[in-house]
């Protein structure tokens, strides 16, 4: 059926059992259809994989005549019984596929060409484009990524250019049209200054993006309030880019710990700011300070850490004092955290500037909320080596088992080793182990362990 946002993983073995639910998924769609509710009327039976192509290739070409936004189509088994022997991978049932359309391109000129300061201080070069229809949206500007990329594509004020548009990403400029371009374009300049704050830019040590580093930058500031105050960190709506953009233009922010200090008098001299938004804003702002710890981790906005990332180290520390003091050693040892990862978190809380605007925010009261205390888990500390073929997990799926449990996964035997899982055809591994004197289980008892 056409989608584009269904969800891959609807049914659970809950949701079976009662009379609505068939056999065959095609049979249940068309019984909550007799019910009177809403079923895409395009769903189609398919009994090989060349039909199956052959249906996706149809609808490609007869997207633009539905009334709604499509990118592609959602294949799916049609018998449950043969659902529940695929399974899942940890993230996607392994039944349900999505077969996505090649993006839509058009053609357009660019009228200029912009360049955006983010948060931590990177330029990207943005095109302003003549007005296109593009998938069913208008677009009228798109991402040229960098100016490395600019200079391979050569895009100039006055192209025409291809755009593209794939999935729900900002659209970008693909391809240019050499043969059309007027006489008298020039190749756009990598900036030496800051656009925003007129501070010489550097270039990264990587080669590819050109930063700001000037710490005071208002155009990174904004940015960076308004990334700490995003749904996926502390998530603070009310603070919108037009209300951020007013707050560091005027100067009643100047990092992220004034937030904290604002008052409903500061904010209502402001423009499109009424006493009572004024104050949602304070209290909205005022509810933030509670927030769960990685929520905070993450809305610092440390270059490579992200909201998992945060979750595991807010997991790992459980307060906001022992990250800030924790050393290399400590954050490399964390299995989903890279060395660069732990270099730039390490940096982060060594620079005096941010530990001086991280104290001035929790003597504000902020007092980010620690992870709860789960109980440990059953293999808490314990290192297991998986070797051979098992019944009921690949090899992955033993492996997070472990790790959910609280142990830990490793690949090669030593002395360090508590036991080794041992299935099918084990090979050298499990005679290292016999070797070694470490302790061999099978399935049975490694399920019993869980
Ligand atoms: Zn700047």
């Amino acid at each position: 059926m056409p989608a584009t946002r269904e969800k891959l993983a609807g049914e659970t073995p809950a949701t079976r059992g009662s009379a609505v639910l068939a056999e065959e998924h095609f049979e249940t769609l068309k019984r909550l259809k007799d019910l009177g509710l809403p079923v895409n009327p395009h769903i189609e039976k398919a009994a090989t994989i060349d039909e199956v192509l052959k249906i996706c290739h149809r609808w490609e070409q007869k997207r633009s005549k539905l009334d709604y936004q499509i990118d592609g189509m959602v294949v799916k088994v049609n018998r449950i019984d043969q659902r529940e022997v695929l399974g899942t991978t940890g993230r996607a049932p392994k039944w349900c596929i999505s077969y996505k359309f090649a993006a839509e391109q058009a053609e357009t000129v660019i009228e200029s060409i912009d360049v955006q300061v983010g948060k931590t201080g990177t330029l990207t070069p943005v095109a302003n484009l003549r007005a296109v229809l593009l998938a069913g949206t208008t677009v009228r500007r798109a991402s040229l990524h960098n100016f490395d990329e600019l200079r391979r594509l050569d895009a100039r004020v006055g192209d025409t250019v291809l755009v593209e548009k794939a999935g729900e990403i900002i659209p970008q400029v693909v391809g240019v049209r050499r043969e059309l371009r007027p006489h008298g374009t020039k190749e756009f300049a990598v900036p030496h200054k800051c656009p925003e704050c007129g501070s010489p830019v550097q270039k990264d040590e990587g080669g590819v993006y050109v930063r700001c580093i000037n710490a005071r930058c208002p155009a990174q500031l904004k940015e960076r309030i308004l990334y700490f105050a995003g749904r996926g960190q502390m998530d603070v709506e009310q603070l919108g880019r037009a209300l951020v953009e007013q707050l560091v233009d005027v100067g009643l922010v100047k990092d992220l710990a004034d937030l904290y200090r604002l008052t409903q008098a500061d904010l209502e001299p402001l423009e499109r700011m009424a006493a009572r938004s004024a104050a949602n804003v304070v209290e909205a702002i005022e509810q933030s300070k509670t927030r769960e710890l990685w929520r905070f981790v993450a809305g610092l906005g440390i270059r490579h850490v992200g909201g998992q990332s945060a979750q595991i180290l807010a997991e790992r520390f459980g307060s906001l004092e022992a990250l800030m003091e924790a050393d290399r050693g400590a954050l490399e040892q964390i299995d989903q955290i890279g060395p660069v990862m732990a270099e730039s978190i390490h940096a982060y809380f060594r620079k005096e500037d941010n530990r001086r605007v991280i104290r001035r925010m929790l003597e504000a009261g902020v007092v980010p909320t620690p992870p709860q205390k789960r109980e440990p888990g059953r293999l808490a500390g314990k290192t297991i080596v998986v070797t051979g073929t098992l019944e009921a997990f690949t090899r992955p799926q033993a492996e997070q088992a472990i790790r959910a449990a609280g142990g830990k996964a490793s690949s090669s035997v030593s002395k360090n080793t508590d036991f080794v899982l041992a299935g099918e055809n084990p090979g050298s591994k499990l005679d290292k182990a016999r070797k070694l004197g470490v302790k061999v289980i099978n399935e049975a008892e490694f399920t019993e362990m869980l």
